[in-house]
C-alpha cells in the first residue's frame, strides 16, 4: 500500500462506515465496532508495521493524512484509531525478550484482527501521565499490576492495553515500565462508563487492573524503561494524531459552515446568508486560513519527524498546544457563523465543537505543552 491508496482506502471508510452512523453514535455513546473492523479489512490498523510482519510499512505522513481524513467524518474513531498506533509503535519498539510475545499480536494487527490502546493516564496522577502511582510487584516469572487507569480510550473494546507502572525497584516518581496487558487477563475490567462531553463514541473508561499478571516476555521495556519510550516512541506521533485529529474537525467545521451559508436563505431578502452578510463571509475566511494554518504547521512536523534536527522535539510540542486552540476556535467561529440552526443541533456542528475541546485537555494538555515549551526556552529541566 502506497501513501494515496491508504488516504483513499480511509475516505472511502469516512463516506461509507463512519459518516452515516457518527451522529447517532455520539447521540448514544456507542463504539464503533464496524469502523474498527474496516480499518482491519482495509489494512489500516498496520499501516506503520513493517511489511515483514505484513503491515504497510508506512510513516507519519500517512499516519496524519488517514487520521484527518477519519476524523472530518468521525472523531471518535480517529482518536480509537490514534490510541491503537501508538500501542502499536510501542510494542513495535519492545525490547528483544517480548520479540516472542509481541511479534504474534504485531501480526494479527497487520492482519486486521487486534485492536489495542495506551492505558497511561491513572486516577491519582491525573494528566501527568509520566508518573505513574501504580508500581509493578515482581511474582514469579513476571509482575503483578494493580492500577486505576483512567480515560483509556477502546476500554473494553481493545484486544490489548500498553499499560505503565513504576518498576519495581523504581526509585524515581518516572522509573516506569511498559507492560502489555491483554483482553481477558483476570483483574482487568472496566470501571465505570464514559459519557463524555465529547468523543463520546471512544469509550474513555477508567480501567482497573487488580493484581494482573503480566509475564515477563509481555514486559515491553527494560525497567524504568517506560518513561523514555513515552517521550522518544509515542510523543511524537501521539502529539502528531491529535493534531490531525484536529485538523480533520475543522475541516469538517469549514466545509459544513460553507454548505450552510450557501443554502439556508433569507427568503424575504431572496438572498443566501453567505449573499447577504459580509460578517458571515469574513469569518468563514478566518476560519479556512486558521485551517491551512493549522495543515502547514502539521506537514512542517512531518518533516521534522521525517529528518530529525534540533528543533523537532520543539515542533513536536507546538503542533500539538496550537491543534488544539485551532480547533477549539474553528469549531467555536462555526458555531456563531450557522446561529440557532448550529445551537439548535440542525447541524452536525456541534458535535465538532464538543469534539474540539478533547484534545486541549489530552495529556500532555495545552497547558503542560506550554509550560514545557516555556522552560525549555528557558532552559529549565522539564521535570
Ligand atoms: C476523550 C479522552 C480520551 C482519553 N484517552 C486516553 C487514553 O487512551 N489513554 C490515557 O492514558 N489517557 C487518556 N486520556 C486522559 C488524558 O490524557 C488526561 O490524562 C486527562 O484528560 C486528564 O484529566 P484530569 O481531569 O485528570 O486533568 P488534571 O490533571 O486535573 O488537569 C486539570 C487542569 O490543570 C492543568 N494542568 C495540569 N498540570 C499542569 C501543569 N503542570 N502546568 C499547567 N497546567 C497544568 C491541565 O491542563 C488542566 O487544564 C483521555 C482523555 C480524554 C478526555
Amino acid at each position: 500500500m502506497i501513501h494515496d491508496a491508504a488516504v483513499s482506502k480511509a475516505r472511502e471508510i469516512a463516506h461509507s462506515v463512519l459518516a452515516p452512523s457518527a451522529g447517532q453514535n455520539d447521540t448514544d455513546g456507542r463504539f464503533s465496532t464496524e469502523a474498527v473492523q474496516s480499518l482491519g479489512e482495509s489494512g489500516l490498523l498496520g499501516l506503520l508495521l513493517s511489511a515483514d510482519l505484513g503491515g504497510a510499512g508506512l510513516g507519519p505522513r500517512t499516519f496524519a493524512g488517514v487520521t484527518a481524513t477519519l476524523a472530518e467524518a468521525d472523531a471518535s474513531v480517529a482518536m480509537v484509531y490514534v490510541m491503537h498506533i501508538l500501542a502499536t509503535a510501542s510494542m513495535s519498539a519492545a525490547r528483544p525478550g517480548a520479540a516472542g510475545a509481541v511479534t504474534p499480536i504485531l501480526r494479527e494487527i497487520a492482519a486486521g484482527r487486534h485492536l489495542s490502546t495506551l492505558a497511561f493516564s491513572e486516577a491519582g496522577s491525573r494528566s501527568h501521565f509520566w508518573a505513574p502511582l501504580s508500581r509493578a510487584q515482581r511474582n514469579g516469572d513476571g509482575v503483578h499490576i494493580s492500577a486505576q487507569k483512567s480515560f483509556v480510550t477502546s476500554a473494553g473494546q481493545a484486544q490489548s492495553y500498553v499499560v505503565s507502572a513504576l518498576a519495581p525497584e523504581g526509585a524515581g516518581p518516572t522509573d516506569s515500565t511498559l507492560y502489555l496487558v491483554v483482553a481477558g487477563t483476570r483483574g482487568l475490567s472496566v470501571a465505570g462508563a464514559w459519557d463524555g462531553l465529547g468523543l463520546r463514541a471512544n469509550a474513555s473508561a477508567p480501567l482497573a487492573l487488580d493484581e494482573c499478571h503480566v509475564p515477563s516476555d509481555f514486559q515491553l521495556t527494560d525497567d524504568g524503561g517506560g518513561f523514555p519510550a513515552m517521550l522518544n516512541v509515542v510523543l511524537p506521533m501521539f502529539n502528531l494524531g491529535t493534531s490531525a485529529v484536529a485538523l480533520g474537525l475543522c475541516r469538517a467545521a469549514v466545509s459544513q459552515t460553507t454548505s450552510h451559508l450557501k443554502n439556508a436563505k433569507f427568503e424575504h431578502l431572496g438572498q443566501s446568508l453567505g449573499e447577504s452578510l459580509p460578517t458571515l463571509r469574513a469569518q468563514l475566511a478566518t476560519m479556512q486560513i486558521e485551517t491551512d494554518g493549522l495543515s502547514a504547521r502539521i506537514d512542517d512536523l512531518i518533516d521534522h519527524l521525517e529528518t530529525p534536527r534540533e528543533t523537532t522535539m520543539l515542533r513536536v510540542l507546538e503542533t500539538k498546544a496550537a491543534a488544539g486552540e485551532v480547533a477549539i476556535n474553528v469549531t467555536s467561529t462555526a458555531m456563531r457563523v450557522c446561529g440557532g440552526a448550529a445551537f439548535s443541533k440542525q447541524l452536525s456542528l456541534e458535535r465538532l465543537f464538543r469534539d474540539a475541546h478533547a484534545g486541549a485537555v489530552m495529556a500532555p494538555t495545552g497547558d503542560v505543552l506550554r509550560e514545557f515549551i516555556g522552560k525549555s526556552l528557558l532552559g529549565l529541566p522539564l521535570f
